[in-house]
């Protein structure tokens, strides 16, 4: 009689534990939580598993609001707005917001201005910022570059000083370190497998919850269609290329909304798209902006001297280019078997 009474604990507590795990596993498979919403003047999907996804969700949304209200530049409301400004004076900025001025600062450096974070008066001058699209003069045009110089810029721990007639926007960087905050909160949240599409800047939180990889179907910038498939885990795909945002002038001729610093003009080099994939989304950012500017050579020479990331290069006569760390996680469609695939290695 008495082992009968032992007995039932650990058969109570067996009980209770594969309960315990089965529940887990339930919610685990469960359908994915998703959410839809504009911000930062883009569609932005995220997609959660797991237990608590809806509320990390909701939280996700509201920290993507939060920021694009800080970093906006028409927003009089925003530190930027304010920075730009100022008159000249300097403007206290948020550690978050410094953090990131400080990284895109560095990065303006570090690719020799291709990515160049005070080019906005510039892009004002051809409509981007409003929609009403005008081919400005090339004296005006140089008029302007003489405001744009991310040297001319003086952070100093949060204080953030420009020039009179200097603006800065974070347009090319915001997105993805804004990836990198949301993806750290859902993480803290004890989210372990998401997707956060940010107007096409992919955060991979982990991988899918049966623990294979995320496929990412990869836009040709030709038309309709996905080029290819990449499979990754745990890192971010951010993509750059003026076929999504530009318009055609009274010439006839296509302007895209990413800007050669050099020349005021929107980047014409021959290639169609830039897409990087790293840990962090706003170094990707950054990179997928400036090697589009870079272009095919300037590119790859970047590539070889860093190689903290890979990428994946289009050019407008269909030749595709990868890196070597992503070869075997990239594969063309069916429709697009025929483009010229090259392989980018250390050696070569
Ligand atoms: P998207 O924001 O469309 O995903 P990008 O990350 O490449 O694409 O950022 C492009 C935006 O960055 C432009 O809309 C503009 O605000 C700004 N920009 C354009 N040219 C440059 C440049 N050379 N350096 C930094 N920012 C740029
Ligand atoms: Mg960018």
């Amino acid at each position: 009689m008495r082992r009968k009474k032992f007995l039932v604990i650990p058969v109570f507590l067996c009980a209770l534990g594969a309960a315990i795990y089965f529940r887990q596993n339930l919610e685990a498979e469960a359908e994915p939580l998703r959410k839809e919403f504009f911000a930062m003047d883009t569609y932005m999907t995220f997609t959660a598993y797991g237990r608590g996804a809806g509320q990390a969700l909701d939280q996700a949304e509201e920290e993507m609001k939060r920021l694009e209200k800080e970093w906006s530049v028409t927003d009089a409301d925003s530190k930027i707005y304010q920075v730009n400004h100022s008159g000249g004076n300097p403007v206290t900025l948020s550690d978050e917001t410094a953090q990131i001025v400080k990284f895109a600062l560095s990065m303006a450096e570090e690719t020799d201005g291709a990515l160049e974070p005070t080019i906005y008066p510039v892009l004002s001058a051809w409509g981007f910022t409003t929609g009403e699209h005008r081919i400005p003069e090339e004296e005006e045009l140089e008029e302007l570059l003489q405001t744009v110089g991310y040297e001319k810029a003086e952070l100093s721990g949060n204080q953030l000083r420009l020039p009179t007639g200097t603006e800065l926007d974070l347009g090319a960087v915001g997105k993805g370190y804004a990836g990198d905050l949301t993806a750290e909160l859902l993480r803290e949240q004890g989210i372990t497998s998401a997707l956060l599409d940010i107007g096409g800047n992919i955060q991979a939180i982990g991988a899918k919850p049966d623990g294979s990889k995320w496929r990412l179907g990869i836009r040709s910038p030709f038309g309709e269609g996905q080029i290819g498939v990449l499979e990754i885990i745990d890192c971010a795909v951010v993509t750059s290329g003026n076929y999504e945002r530009y318009f055609v002038g009274e010439d006839g001729k296509e302007y895209g909304h990413i800007l050669d610093p050099e020349t005021g003009y929107p980047v014409d080099n021959g290639l169609a798209s830039v897409t990087i994939i790293t840990e962090q989304g706003k170094l990707g950012d950054a990179l997928s902006t400036s090697m589009f500017v870079k272009g095919l050579e300037g590119a790859v020479d970047y590539w070889k001297n860093h190689r903290d990331f890979d990428m994946i290069l289009m050019t407008e006569s269909g030749e595709v280019y990868l890196t070597e760390g992503i070869q075997d996680s990239f594969m063309l469609s069916e429709s697009f078997a025929n483009l010229d695939l090259q392989v980018i290695d250390s050696l070569s």
